[in-house]
């Protein structure tokens, strides 16, 4: 999958992405991750990428006449494919990250993740100009959940982390994503709890179940512990 990430923070996502799963996943190609700093795509002298909201009130507005350019840009060096990179044939899913979009739910993470291609926007400030939404250069709107953050950076890495489970190859057989919370093979529901050795620790046993060697009672009380 290609990953076409707008940032004014390019560097926010150094660890996450260079860590662990996620960086094993890019050393495989399964995982193939470009940045774009907004601010070379800023106006004038200063490269200025944000300016007041119509209206008054506090905070700053990033412009559409400075997303746009970079929107475009970012999806014809995809589909061109730039020395050494392969050619997206595919339309691009292109998604702005805001509290007023719609909650990421597991459901919607392996829907995406069957995606060849997403370019993910990060906005910051106030956010950006909502022309940018209604003029069609932004295909989804996501929210990480009902709380404000700073800027798109840490919903994107969410975003990344959760899709990247998904794609067959980068976890492990270890790892598997097919038994977890929220798996459809789990009825979307909360997962089983986990114990591990020793099998009592500070005078708490692990349930007797699980010691039982009996398959269909383990399965069963997991079913039972659902949430
Ligand atoms: N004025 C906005 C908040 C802007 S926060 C409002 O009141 O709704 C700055 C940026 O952080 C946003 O543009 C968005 O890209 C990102 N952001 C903040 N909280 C988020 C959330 N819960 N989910 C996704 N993106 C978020």
């Amino acid at each position: 999958m290609r990953i076409d990430i707008l940032t004014l923070f390019p560097g926010m996502f150094t660890g996450p992405l260079t860590e662990s799963i996620l960086a094993r996943a890019q050393e495989a190609k399964l995982l193939d991750i470009h940045f774009h700093d907004l601010r070379t795509f800023g106006l004038g002298t200063y490269h200025q990428v944000d300016d007041s909201p119509y209206g008054g009130g506090v905070g700053m507005v990033m412009r559409a006449d400075v997303i746009v350019p970079a929107l475009e840009a970012v999806v014809q060096e995809g589909e061109k494919g730039k020395k050494g990179q392969k050619r997206k044939k595919g339309k691009p899913w292109r998604i702005y990250f805001s509290p007023r979009g719609k909650k990421l739910k597991q459901a919607k993470v392996e829907r995406l993740a069957k995606r060849e291609w997403l370019i993910l926007l990060c906005g910051h400030y106030e956010g950006i100009d909502q022309r940018i939404i209604d003029g069609g250069w932004i295909d989804e709107e996501v929210s990480i959940g009902d709380y404000v953050l700073t800027g798109g950076e840490l919903p994107a890495m969410v975003l990344i982390d959760a899709i990247a489970r998904q794609i067959p190859g980068v976890l492990g057989k270890e790892e598997s994503a097919a038994e977890e919370s929220f798996s459809a093979s789990l009825k979307r529901k909360k997962e089983y709890p986990h114990y591990t050795r020793p099998e009592e620790f500070k005078s708490l046993r692990v349930p007797d179940v699980l010691l039982s060697g009996n398959h269909s009672k383990i399965q069963q009380w997991r079913i039972d512990s659902l949430k």
